[in-house]
């Protein structure tokens, strides 16, 4: 009986009965008072009146079979009404319950498919309108945890086949070296120890994409002056760009601009945006680092003449693992996780990052925010 009414349907029933069971007591209540206090009365003064012409003791009689008939009649049409509203509750409390527990029937075995992986699955949308609030949300929460899957899907794919191109150069070399087509000497071994570096490199910004997609990436905030730690990256990535090439400009010249980040962190992104600007331009083109303050913010832009990006691909150029041209980054070791990583660290450190080019082979800028010296 207990687990009975635990079930919604039969609440919902047993919500009507009370108010059929409510609406007969008040209404034999009322018919009581009626019957008992109002009706005698006003016959005994009729009574009064008729007495002096008919026979009191006949009159008495009368008076008894008319209350007597009007309190079968009563009875009677309450008995019917119940009986009538009792079905009709029990119809109405059906269809409710009908109405609210096929959605809901529904959820819970679209739910039970998506645990079980059918990430396909969704729920028609009710017409009632909290019903089909709920439906509707059920639906965009199986959406995104349908493309969660994707990611998911889509992540291992990218890494095994980003593990594999290293891999499969390292197992080359050692079956080259195993059957003599290779020499035992430094080349060979800098060949195979570049395929290692790859995959360790691989392996560490798998490792840091994981902390800074995980939020779980701790900065040291401190303020400093940000235009020192722009030029020793500048300094240390001049060999690979050669003098010329790679320039930085400060504006206004000679001031420090005081931000309140994580040094470390933001060393990290200029170094990956600029280690891509000398990466995708060629030995004769310009890369130009300009670092200013805007309004309330530093903003550090690296901008260079190389092959630009098509206005298709701008848009997805941060989001792991894409790349424009894989064949040509994959040579040059690139995986497409640099520009996701610097995302996140600058979102991080409460600024933002941005990259705008006139198309391919028209170069690109990229450029970051921080906020300035905290003053508070
Ligand atoms: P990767 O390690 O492949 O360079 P990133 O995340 O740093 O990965 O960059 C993602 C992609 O964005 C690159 O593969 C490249 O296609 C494009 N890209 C990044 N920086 C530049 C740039 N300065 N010029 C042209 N394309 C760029």
């Amino acid at each position: 009986m207990q687990r009975v009414f635990r079930q919604l349907k039969w609440r919902i029933i047993a919500a009507h009965m009370v108010v059929v069971i409510v609406g007969v007591v008040i209404v034999l209540g009322m018919a009581s008072v009626v019957m008992n206090a109002i009706v005698p009365q006003f016959l005994q003064n009729q009574l009064a009146n008729l007495s002096t012409r008919v026979d009191a003791a006949v009159l008495a009689q009368a008076t008894d079979e008319l209350l007597e008939t009007f309190r079968n009649s009563v009875f009677t049409a309450v008995t019917v009404a119940a009986i009538g509203a009792i079905l009709a509750g029990i119809m109405t409390g059906l269809l409710l319950a009908q109405e609210i527990l096929r959605p809901l029937r529904q959820i819970a075995l679209s739910s039970r498919r998506i645990a079980r992986g059918q990430y396909r699955e969704r729920i028609s949308v009710p017409t009632s309108d909290e019903l089909a609030e709920v439906a509707t949300n059920f639906n965009q929460m199986a959406e995104s945890l349908a493309q969660v899957e994707q990611q998911r899907v889509a992540l291992i794919g990218n890494v095994s086949h980003e593990l594999r191109t290293p891999l499969t150069g390292l197992k080359g070399y050692l079956e080259g070296l195993m059957d003599g087509v290779f020499p035992q000497n430094e080349e060979t071994y800098a060949l195979m120890h570049y395929e290692v570096h790859r995959m360790h490199r691989l392996v560490d910004d798998l490792q840091s994409l994981s902390r800074v997609e995980a939020g779980q990436l701790s900065f040291k905030f401190e303020q400093f002056d940000l235009i020192p730690i722009v030029e020793r990256v500048v300094s240390q990535l001049q060999p690979q760009a050669g003098a010329d090439c790679l320039q930085i400009h400060v504006e206004p010249p000679d001031k420090p601009l005081m931000v309140f980040a994580d040094p470390d962190r933001v060393a990290q992104v200029v170094m990956n945006l600029i280690g891509n600007g000398i990466r995708y331009t060629d030995e004769d083109g310009r890369i130009s680092v300009l670092v200013t303050a805007v309004a309330n913010q530093a903003r550090v832009q690296i901008k260079d003449t190389g092959i630009g990006i098509s206005e298709s691909a701008l848009p997805y150029i941060f989001e792991r693992f894409y790349r424009v041209d894989p064949s040509r980054t994959r040579q040059s070791g690139g995986s497409g996780i640099g520009l996701t990583i610097s995302r996140h660290l600058v979102w991080g450190m409460g600024g933002e990052i941005t990259a705008v080019s006139a198309g391919a082979g028209k170069g690109s800028t990229f450029a970051f925010t921080l906020p300035l010296e905290n003053r508070s």
